[in-house]
């Protein structure tokens, strides 16, 4: 029985994170990189750190888990920099260990195309209109603004810029959620 688990274990961490990334000075402070080639859809590494549920907890880093939870990212995916036009997403996957007990919520960076070694890592934020920010991701896809599509009238609106959205903005549709969505 040891044996089994300790098998499990073992293709559940068929490399170091080390080997696959790494955390380097981007072009905003710092970022995370490739240290290898990874196919399309393919798990560049979980996401692990702190699980928090507290609705009012509110911070940049922490990506919503879809059950009211968030998770407060340690290194290295802390510190994966915004693109508008992404290389990587974020998935969550319910999963069951030893067979026993509910299975666990874990959160994990897929890669979104083939991504050659030494290419920075990227996600697309997301950020509800409340949260956002200028974006200076330099994508031809950068919407100026870090924050969720959805939610980009309602900031354009906010700052009665000259730039006009092409859908009504929603208003109050903003979470108190702190959120780096999946997706
Ligand atoms: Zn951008």
């Amino acid at each position: 029985m040891a044996k089994a688990r300790t098998r499990r274990n073992k293709d559940a961490r068929p490399e170091a994170w080390a080997k696959r990334v790494r955390v380097a000075r981007a072009r905003t402070g710092r970022g995370v990189f490739s240290e290898r080639w990874f196919a399309v859809a393919e798990i560049v590494g979980e996401i692990e750190g702190a699980i928090i549920d507290d609705l009012e907890y509110s911070s940049r880093y922490c990506m919503d888990l879809g059950d009211s939870r968030c998770l407060e990212p340690d290194p290295p995916f802390r510190y994966m920099n915004h693109s508008c036009q992404p290389n990587c997403r974020f998935q969550w996957h319910d999963i069951q260990e030893a067979g026993r007990g509910p299975p666990r919520r874990r959160m994990f960076v897929l890669a979104l195309e083939r991504i050659a070694p030494d290419v920075e890592l990227t996600i697309d934020y997301r950020w509800p209109a409340h949260m956002a920010i200028p974006c200076r991701c330099g994508t031809d896809a950068c919407r100026a603004w870090i924050v969720a599509e959805d939610d980009l009238a309602a900031v354009l609106a906010a700052i009665g810029g000259r730039e006009r959205a092409a859908t009504t903005p929603s208003g109050s549709g903003a979470s108190n959620a702190p959120v780096c969505q999946p997706g």
